[in-house]
């Protein structure tokens, strides 16, 4: 039933989609192009998740066959661990988040979820037990209670106000004239970006997932806020497999790991304290040097604040 259910809800959020208008049309083709990609085996079988435990094994990718955006990148993510991705623009990120969610397959190597080749069970056991909270999240045109709903559709409204709470978006939603009625998207309510991505988080709490794909908000947040993503992360992201594309380094110096991506290759890797004592030996490495353009940035923005305080 479950598995007859689960394509009928697809359809279902499709519809709703189409039902809306032309840009949530566009946005559709796109998401089916990227599904498209990639195909299920004949004798794929669901995922069994136990555990969370990711393996990334000499994974090689390229986009057009021709420039290589991964080169034989190697890691593990133990159960329940946060592994952060830091290093500079277009070094491929993004990249390992789209192939663990399979937008598309390696060229060579393997990854694996508690020793299952992704390639051998069906994309839609693998991303059910995958949350992603990305950077822009695209909220339906539809309410605000649906768009946290769409992360469990069995959800009652109960379990859709307390996963808003532990996403500390509920006291905001209630303030709405409609409050969790209130139409939201490209043609409802304008939410903020953090907003969006607090949505977003009680989705996802909602639909409590093994495994967490964070692609971390590059777009600058006030204090309140980023104080209250931070919260509302920490406690999703607690006991779960997470792998975050950061941003801000201030926000991962207490992962689990922290992995250096530049040009395709894992550079360096280690827990912030390992990274920064190894690159204060030297006074070099990539994450040292991130460290501490970060520093030198904050103070530029504090002593900005003392400023325009003064004036
Ligand atoms: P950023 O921090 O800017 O988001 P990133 O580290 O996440 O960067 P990726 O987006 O993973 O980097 O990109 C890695 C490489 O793959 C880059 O050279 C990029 O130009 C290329 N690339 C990314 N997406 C595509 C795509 N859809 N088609 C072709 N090349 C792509």
């Amino acid at each position: 039933m479950m598995q007859l259910y689960t394509p009928l809800h697809w359809f279902g959020t499709y519809y709703r989609m189409i039902q809306s208008n032309f840009i949530d049309m566009e946005k559709m083709f796109a998401l089916l192009d990227e599904v498209e990609t990639v195909k299920d085996a004949p004798d794929a079988k669901e995922l069994v998740v136990s555990e969370g435990h990711v393996v990334f094994d000499n994974v090689t990718f390229s986009y057009d066959g021709r420039q290589t955006a991964l080169n034989n990148i190697s890691f593990t993510i133990p159960k329940g661990a946060t592994v952060a991705l830091v290093g500079p623009s277009g070094g491929g990120k993004s990249t390992i988040l789209r192939l663990l969610f399979r937008f598309y397959d390696p060229s060579s190597g393997r990854i694996s979820i508690d020793g299952q080749d992704i390639r051998q069970v069906t994309q839609l056991s693998l991303r059910k037990n995958i949350g992603v909270v990305p950077q822009d999240t695209v909220l339906f045109n539809d309410s605000v209670y649906y768009n946290i709903q769409y992360g469990d559709i069995n959800a009652d409204s109960s379990e859709i106000y307390r996963a808003a709470k532990a996403a500390m978006i509920h006291d905001k939603i209630e303030s709405f004239p409609d409050g969790y009625e209130t139409k939201v998207g490209e043609r409802g309510l304008r939410l903020s970006g953090g907003e969006k991505q607090r949505v977003a988080i009680a989705r996802t709490i909602l639909k409590n997932p093994p495994i967490i794909l964070l692609d971390e908000a590059t777009s600058a947040l006030d204090t309140t806020t980023e104080r209250y993503i931070q919260q509302a992360l920490s406690d999703m992201t607690k006991d779960r497999t997470t792998l975050v594309v950061a941003h801000r380094l201030s926000t991962i110096v207490n992962a689990d790991l922290i992995l250096v991506i530049k040009d395709g290759t894992v550079v360096e890797s280690g827990s912030h304290e390992e990274l920064i004592r190894k690159g204060s030996l030297n006074d070099d490495g990539v994450y040292y040097e991130m460290w501490q353009k970060q520093l030198r940035d904050d103070s530029e923005d504090r002593s900005e604040t003392v400023l325009d305080e003064c004036a």
